[in-house]
């Protein structure tokens, strides 16, 4: 007798928040580790959990500065990303090479990445780490800036010498289950690009997505699926990012994010002076609509895939267009985006 065991077919979730129409939205997360450094698990691994919560690139970024498994598992500090290059490119994920450099609060925490080598960046003088790391054309951005330690939530002189030598391009607003409001300030201030990570040290956790649990990440608008497109996106800021049923982002992109994802599709009279609106919402978020204007409810929740109908007093000669904010939608701290919903003739 021989017994048959058939492993069951790794799935891949499609994530559905539709981003802007004329670039390709790509899904990611820029901060993670593995055993090289802090982390509990090897390389690979973070590709196969990428491509099943349906992302389309990572960095593996592994403190350059904290090995503690160094006796057994040495060498450069490439490593992480040689190991796991060959399954990303099976799985068809893009795998971007970084680290994570390490200094206690203040100067923090940074994150480099499209590196070409890390091994250079191996070195005590701070700002002459991130003089090589641009030196390679790297994307360096200032991650969980909430960090403990006695400047903790401020901005230092590190990070404005960082960036006034253009050294310092993005910012983490968003890591794992913490947002920072005044990190996401300065990103608007300083037109820094924005970014949501996991940081994840443990394997990532399974189990059903719902519009508030889901993995912190990063939409980036590329010209296509490339590195180096990937690459220019980052440099030029067209990121929003999506926690906990929210998303941040420039007012341009969020307009256009809401427009992809929600629409009055049908209008009717119930009488002379009320309207049902049909209102579909195409995205994985639960979209939360509160009232601006003089017309329509108060509140409008439009759950994730639905058509909802929504009934309310107008008059016969009132406004074909109703102004809401989108509670869910930030351009900055507590500031929603303003939208329009125009009611079909
Ligand atoms: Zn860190
Ligand atoms: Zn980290």
């Amino acid at each position: 007798l021989c017994s048959l065991s058939i492993a069951a077919a790794q799935a891949r979730r499609e994530i559905r928040v539709a981003g802007l129409p004329e670039y390709r939205t790509l899904k990611c997360d820029f901060h993670m580790h593995t055993v090289f450094s802090d982390g509990l698990v090897w390389p690979s691994a973070r590709v196969d959990e990428a491509w099943q919560d349906g992302l389309d690139a990572i960095a593996i970024t592994d403190h350059i500065e904290e090995r503690p498994h160094k006796d057994i598992i040495s060498g450069s500090q490439n490593r992480p990303y040689e190991i796991a290059a060959g399954r990303a490119k099976d799985f068809g994920v893009l795998l971007v090479r970084g680290a994570e450099v390490t200094r206690e609060t203040p100067p923090g925490h940074h994150n480099a990445i499209f590196l070409k080598d890390v091994d250079p960046l191996d070195t005590k003088d701070f700002f002459e780490v991130f003089r090589r790391a641009n030196e390679q054309q790297a994307f360096v951005f200032w991650n969980h800036p909430r960090w403990p330690g006695p400047e903790r939530g401020r901005w230092d002189e590190a990070q404005t010498k960082l960036y006034e030598k253009k050294w310092l391009h993005g910012i983490e607003i968003c890591n794992h289950e913490e947002y920072f409001p005044e990190a996401h300030q300065w990103a608007v201030a300083k037109n820094l690009t924005i970014v949501g990570d996991t940081d994840m040290h443990e394997p990532m956790p399974t189990g059903t997505w719902t519009p508030e649990e889901h993995r912190t990440l990063t939409f980036v608008y590329a010209k296509d699926k490339t590195l180096e497109s990937l690459h220019e996106a980052l440099l030029a800021g067209r990121t929003v990012v999506w926690y906990r049923n929210q998303l941040f982002g420039k007012e341009q992109f969020l307009s256009a994010v809401f427009k992809r994802n929600v629409e009055v599709r049908r209008a009717y009279r119930r009488s002379n002076d009320v309207i049902v609106l049909e209102i579909h919402n195409d995205s994985d978020m639960s979209i939360v609509l509160e009232k601006a204007g003089n017309v329509g409810l108060d509140t409008v929740t439009l759950p994730p895939h639905t058509a909802s109908r929504h009934k309310f007093p107008i008059p016969a000669d009132g406004p074909r267009e109703l102004l809401y904010r989108v509670a869910n939608f930030l351009t900055a701290p507590k500031k929603p985006l303003d939208v329009k919903l125009t009611i079909p003739q």
